[in-house]
């Protein structure tokens, strides 16, 4: 399978894509050609276990990998989950279901992606013959960190460098990395906010002094959130996943279509979701649902994508972003795959903050997304009456799902589409604000939140929480925005 670039140029093999991340121009890569689902996906039966559904969705999007090795890897990486149905679905009342998608080791959706991404790497630089060692630097609004560190760490021939923004993720997701084990992983606290720093890694990547630098100590730059394609493919196997749950359990018909609501930041989540109505699965809308950094939402309903506006930190850190990188794959294709329109759209919106879609293609866009809002109030009422009325426990995000959902039926009382909304990461991650959302008194100490959550709720504590108790800090160094390269070369 080839892929191209968003922005223009040579089109290369998957195994370089998933090598290289972000295009040398700026671009991502998106494949070359349209990819269908196979019948027996639509949908999968149900004695198919998730490895294996994941693998064959995989192997579509993939084809420089033997499907066996596909198979191997998705088994290893999914093995890790406490759940055994991986990404479970759980039914909510009212023709509505959650998907979890946080059973993974550092508890939220980013290691569906990051569990496998680590693999596929490896794979592709023996496949390419690549000698150098694959540095991965991403920057992280709080959960891709952790499960960037997680999947690469000790994986040989590799090392991770995560950047997060000083005081603009969660207590325990902050205590998630800074207590992170292995010999080829650095956490590095940045002074800004998440654009910040996404906007400082960009500009390492093209920072040619730098790479130089690196390639001098025998490493080659590479990126793990959902700008590379390897980390995307992954997201898109769970909504067939879904959709077969949905369907064996008899909460839809086999091929009836579904909505699909998901919270966003990045746009990668809700993308694998349109790549996954693109190859055939069975989705009318898709819903997204932002926290007030809103620029999304007003995008969807105008065209006009705005960056320049204030910041707001949120209860829902993960989508506290302004600029949503993965939009650009979506862009590309509402242009007719122009790299021209793409690359004036990204021009505007690095000189001005912003840029406005060309021609009908806001009537394309708006025929398939739908998209709404909720603050931080809403966002609690919205984790108590889950708790109250359907003893469902959510975390922030997922929560701002559900009131996206909420808002989007009020709106749209004719369509009567089963909808499917992503949760995201456990409510334990985020203890401190769901346990006030559900009535307990404010608590300092994110350990002890978590706990009183348990007792109160009698959900149990997971593993990976309860061990942060006892684990040793072993990263503090932070750094200034434009001192990031230096802070990156001293630790190596
Ligand atoms: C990353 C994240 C999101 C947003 O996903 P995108 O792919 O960036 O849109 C939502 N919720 C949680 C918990 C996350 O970690």
């Amino acid at each position: 399978m080839t892929y191209v670039c968003t922005r223009g140029g040579e089109p290369i093999a998957d195994t370089r894509a998933i090598l290289q991340g972000l295009s040398d121009n700026g671009g991502l890569y998106v494949p070359a050609e349209p990819v269908r689902a196979t019948p027996d996906m639509l949908p999968f039966a149900a004695d198919v276990p998730y490895a294996r559904r994941a693998a064959q969705v995989l192997a579509l999007f993939l084809k420089s990998f033997d499907p066996e090795e596909l198979l191997t890897i998705c088994q290893a990486a999914y093995g890790r989950f406490d759940d055994p149905k991986t990404a479970p679905v759980r039914p909510l009342k009212d023709g509505a279901a959650l998907l979890e998608l946080y059973h993974g080791p550092t508890l939220a959706f980013k290691d569906m992606a990051l569990q496998v991404l680590p693999r596929l790497v490896t794979s592709s630089a023996r496949k390419e013959g690549e000698m150098r060692a694959i540095h991965i630097l991403t920057a992280t609004s709080g959960d891709t960190g952790k499960a960037a560190l997680e999947g690469f760490r000790d994986v040989p021939g590799t090392r991770c460098t995560v950047f997060y923004p000083l005081n603009g993720v969660s207590r325990l997701q902050e205590r998630q990395m800074v207590t992170s084990q292995g010999d080829n992983v650095q956490v590095i606290a940045v002074r800004g906010n998440f654009d910040d720093a996404q906007t400082g890694v960009k500009r390492l990547f093209n920072d040619p002094a730098f790479r130089a630098e690196m390639a001098q100590k025998g490493s080659v730059l590479s990126s793990a959130n959902s700008i590379n394609i390897g980390c995307l493919v992954p997201q898109v196997a769970y909504y067939f996943s879904a959709y077969a749950d949905l369907a064996n359990i008899g909460l839809i018909q086999p091929g009836e279509a579904i909505n699909i609501c998901v919270p966003t930041g990045n746009f990668g989540d809700i993308l694998a979701a349109w790549y996954a109505k693109r190859m055939g699965l069975p989705i009318g809308r898709l819903i997204c649902a932002s926290n007030r950094n809103h620029v999304l939402t007003d995008f969807i309903r105008t065209g006009e994508y705005n960056a320049d506006r204030p910041f707001h930190k949120t209860i829902s850190p993960s989508m506290d972003i302004l600029i949503s990188s993965n939009l650009e794959r979506l862009l590309f294709e509402l242009a007719d795959r122009r790299p021209e329109a793409v690359r004036a759209m990204m021009d505007d919106l690095k000189a001005t903050r912003h840029f406005r879609l060309p021609g009908d293609a806001l009537d394309r866009l708006q025929e398939e997304f739908a998209a709404y809002y909720a603050d931080d109030a809403d966002t609690k009422a919205t984790i108590r009456a889950y708790w109250e009325s359907e003893d469902t426990l959510v975390d922030p995000h997922t929560a701002v799902g559900l009131s996206a959902l909420r808002q989007y039926r009020a709106e749209h009382p004719e369509d009567r589409r089963f909808m499917l909304v992503n949760a995201t990461a456990s409510p334990y991650k985020f203890a401190q604000d769901v346990a006030e959302a559900i009535g307990l008194p404010p608590e300092e100490d994110a350990m002890r939140a978590a706990e009183q959550l348990a007792k109160r709720t009698s959900t149990p504590l997971p593993g990976p929480i309860a061990a942060l108790k006892t684990a040793a800090v072993a990263h503090t160094t932070v750094s200034d925005i434009d001192r990031m390269g230096e802070s990156v070369l001293a630790g190596l």
